[in-house]
């Protein structure tokens, strides 16, 4: 798989893509990532990539051409703007995004970019939630883990993506390893029984619980789709 990540601050990557799964998966050649920085496209002697906001209003936007220029190349990718006023980024969205050969993720910087922009070069906006950040490399480096997780081959156990939390709209169970006894403070008797169905009955009641004491909306939305 490819990103290309639109950002004036390529450098943001560079300790994100040096560490571990994401390192390897690079080094196996399962993704690449490619940063492109609209300032290469600017004018003048000081490649201006701002301007004030038609209209008045405070902060700078990013203007409509170098990103154009940026973006026209990448037509034929998935083009998803970094903003607040996306889509809050979900599992499901991770999952359709890796199954894509080619994904361009547009980090905005300032009070945000040209809306002629989105109009016209943007597929989907997303949003890492529901605060405001100084920019998209957040996001972008968040989709890179997520995305990454799912390709067939980057991550050792690949059942350990398939059990965890958002899968079955359940948050994941509560895990425990060695020792079994810290300060007191033990492991539940039953993961320690070897019974495997009771360990499992647990396990479920613990899903289901724990949804439903910190995310009731998970499960009331499990219903309203059916
Ligand atoms: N004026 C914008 C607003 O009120 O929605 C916020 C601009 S923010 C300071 C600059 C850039 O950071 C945005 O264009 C966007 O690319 C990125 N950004 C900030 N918060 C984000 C979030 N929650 N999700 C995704 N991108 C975000």
């Amino acid at each position: 798989m490819r990103v290309n990540i639109v950002t004036l601050f390529p450098e943001y990557f560079d300790s994100p893509l040096e560490v571990s799964f994401v390192r390897r998966a690079i080094a196996d050649g399962l993704l690449e990532v490619v940063t492109h920085d609209p300032r290469m496209h600017a004018k003048g002697a000081h490649r201006q990539i701002d301007d004030a906001p038609f209209g008045g209003g405070a902060g700078m936007v990013m203007m409509i051409e170098p990103l154009a220029k940026t973006l026209e190349p990448l037509a034929d990718t998935h083009r998803v703007f970094l903003t607040p006023a996306g889509t809050p980024l979900d599992q499901a969205m991770l999952d359709r995004f890796a199954t894509m050969p080619e994904i361009t993720l547009v980090c905005g910087r300032y009070e945000g970019i040209d809306e002629r922009i989105v109009e016209h070069f943007i597929d989907e906006e997303v949003s890492l939630g529901d605060f405001v950040l100084l920019g998209g490399e957040v996001a972008a480096a968040a989709i890179v883990e997520g995305v990454v997780r799912l390709l067939p081959g980057a991550i050792g156990n690949p059942a350990s993506t398939e059990s965890e939390s958002f899968r079955s709209q359940l948050l994941e169970e509560p895990q425990y390893t060695r020792p079994s006894e810290y300060r007191g403070w033990k492991v539940p008797d039953v993961l320690l029984s070897g019974d495997h169905g009771a360990i499992e009955r647990w396990r479920a009641e613990q899903r289901l619980s724990r949804t439903l004491e910190r995310r009731p909306d998970l499960i009331d939305d499990e219903g309203s789709d059916g």
